[in-house]
């Protein structure tokens, strides 16, 4: 069957090789980061701690590395992705995620370990303020 993409974020091998490093790092806790990207386009990584109170069932980046990824992202007048991972479910916004990313307007990529030991593989969404899930693609160039 083929999906017509809605749309498509485009990630250099090297930053999404740190991604899963950065991800995998995290098991079996939630990972999270931010990712700069120009025209839909990954042009940096943003690795960060989880602050979240219970970071095995969810993931936060801290108010002070926001502040400091988006001043660097305001540099080259990029757009913030956010990223984590989900230990065992599916690469898929949960129902928090939903109420988070709808607040927020970012692009989510959410990886998945559910076949853990192999590597874990993300997927891409949009989430419009009505909290409707659009999937996009990913292509690692
Ligand atoms: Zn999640």
């Amino acid at each position: 069957m083929v999906v017509e993409a809605s749309f498509v974020i485009h990630i250099p091998a090297s930053i999404y090789q740190e991604m899963v490093a950065h991800v995998s790092a995290g098991y079996p806790n939630e990972t999270c980061g931010a990712l700069g990207s120009l025209d839909e386009r990954v042009i940096k990584n943003y690795p960060t701690a989880n602050a979240a109170e219970h970071p095995d069932d969810f993931s936060i980046i801290s108010e002070v590395d926001i502040v400091r990824i988006y001043n660097d992202i305001d540099e080259y007048d990029g757009d913030m992705i956010y990223y984590h991972s989900h230990p065992i479910t599916e690469a898929y916004p949960s129902a928090r995620d939903i109420d988070w990313a709808k607040r927020s307007g970012y692009v989510y990529i959410i990886f998945s370990h559910r076949l853990h030991p192999e590597p874990p593989y993300a997927r891409v969404f949009k989430i419009n303020p009505q909290g409707q899930v659009t999937e996009g693609q990913i292509a690692i160039d």
